[in-house]
């Protein structure tokens, strides 16, 4: 991941604190290009004076960055003057039809295929159609390890999940 090529999470330092914007810099820990907005696991972000409530949904069960998410968003509040309290919702469930548009194409350049069928798979570098998958899991469990038949190359694939 590192040298990415476009980023949705730039850290905005010093500007005066919108606990909206201070939330969709947040980015998931597996994939730090991503905000967690453009992720699509912010469900609501309430603002009562300075506690400000976010609530998210997992993306996998069991998925290990939840936990390094909600204390990120914590910290990324409090560090703005606020107070936070993250709640998690497990319905409706996430899918990775939440995912935005822009969030795709951060995927799509930032080498990483986002989620579709397998047999509607287009390898990141050269757009060929029909990669192999080497394996189930990628470098992270919500990733599939796959081979580009046309170029070769080895690219991760946001598993689809819907
Ligand atoms: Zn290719």
């Amino acid at each position: 991941m590192d040298g990415s090529v476009a980023s949705g999470c730039e850290m905005v330092i010093g500007t005066r604190a919108d606990p909206v914007a201070i939330v969709a810099q947040v980015c998931d820990p597996e994939l730090p290009f991503l905000s967690i907005v453009d992720l699509g696991i912010v469900r609501s972000i309430d603002i009562e004076g300075h506690l400000v409530t976010v609530t998210i949904t997992p993306t996998y069960s069991g998925c290990p960055a939840m936990e390094a998410i909600r204390s990120d968003i914590s910290e990324a509040l409090v560090d703005g003057g606020f107070k936070a309290a993250v709640r998690t919702v497990l319905d409706p469930a996430w899918t990775t039809d939440d995912i935005t548009a822009q969030g795709r194409q951060l995927l799509a350049s930032n080498g990483v295929a986002p989620p579709a069928l397998p047999a509607i798979v287009l390898c990141p570098r050269c757009a060929a159609a029909s990669p192999r998958m080497v394996s189930e899991f990628g470098s992270t469990a919500c990733k599939a390890l796959m081979v580009c038949g046309s170029c070769g190359e080895p690219f991760d694939h946001f598993k689809q999940l819907r």
